[in-house]
């Protein structure tokens, strides 16, 4: 097995969608496991006048040859519904996705070379890498500080204050808007970040994430199947999962609304509903 970095990157229609789907369409084929991915980056776009850019990175662990990979990531491409239109280069598509580095070493031909072309030269393409292959070492880290570090994040800052345990979660969220506020919940508990705790977050606002982060906010043996964020008004959004825990199915109905119609200040509260048994 060797690994690679594959890199994606989408300007038009769902972009998170299209990252999400080329990740799960990646790894379900044989010979591919995508062992991580990268944080989401919005970036100013290189070519013609277009939408900004989400880009991030995933590492795969592979049996494939590159040329093997090249034509994998060319029809997932195609699957996620990429239109190629004949000598339009660098112009806005719903996925593209690029051989960015091979620990094999490079690979040079007619379709293909490896490490792409660009990659010390776009920190799109870079910051993402690094974040999943550490190993492209000092000279990679220059380069990036060169074009001046990483591009921004995608997402809104946001504090956030929890408290709770597995049956019951507190959460208050200072944010610019609701919608960031809803989505700092969509954050919590991702990663090292844990209940009972102040931080603050980098939003990238989803269902998905949503879903991912009551998960290990959960923590134990839980499986989130739906995850849903859904506006309801201007002053309250409400986020529902449904998930399997021990076996047993958990409805959550989580309601976020705004104190006293401050659209900064947002209060949170879930509980758990287990079926009588
Ligand atoms: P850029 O290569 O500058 O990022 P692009 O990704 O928009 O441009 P595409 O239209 O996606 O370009 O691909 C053009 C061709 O590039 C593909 O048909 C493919 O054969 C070739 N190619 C060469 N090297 C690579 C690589 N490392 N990853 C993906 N495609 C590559
Ligand atoms: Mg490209
Ligand atoms: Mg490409």
């Amino acid at each position: 097995m060797s690994a690679v970095v594959i890199g994606v990157g989408t300007n038009l229609g769902a972009r998170e969608a299209a990252i999400h789907g080329a990740r799960q369409l990646l790894g379900a084929r044989p010979g591919i496991e995508v062992v991580a991915m990268s944080p989401i980056y919005e970036t100013e776009p290189l070519g013609p006048a277009q939408p900004d850019y989400l880009n991030a990175a995933f590492r795969l662990e592979t049996s494939l040859s590159p040329l093997e990979l090249l034509h994998v990531v060319m029809r997932t491409e195609r699957r996620l519904g990429r239109k190629r239109r004949d000598r339009e280069r660098w112009g806005p598509r719903s996925v593209d996705l690029d051989l960015l580095w091979d620990s094999r070493g490079p690979h040079e031909s007619e379709r293909l070379t490896v490490p792409h072309r660009e990659l010390m030269r776009r920190d799109f393409a870079l910051a993402p890498a690094l974040d999943v292959a550490p190993e492209l070492g000092a000279r990679a880290v220059r380069a990036l500080e060169d074009l001046g570090g990483p591009p921004r994040r995608w997402g809104h800052e946001a504090l956030v204050r929890t408290a709770g345990d597995r049956e019951r979660l507190e959460v208050e969220v200072e944010a610019e808007t609701l919608f960031d506020a809803c989505a700092a919940f969509a954050s919590l508990g991702e990663g090292r970040r844990r209940p009972w705790s102040t931080l603050h977050v980098v939003l990238e606002p989803s269902a998905e994430a949503f879903g991912r982060a009551l998960q290990s906010s959960l923590r134990t043996g839980f499986e989130v199947r739906r995850a849903t964020l859904s506006n309801c008004s201007k002053s309250q959004w409400v986020a529902q999962f449904h998930g399997v825990n021990l076996g047993t199915h958990t409805e959550a109905h989580v309601r976020l609304q705004t104190a006293s119609g401050v659209a900064r200040q947002a209060h949170l509260e879930g509980s758990i509903e287990r079926p009588a048994i």
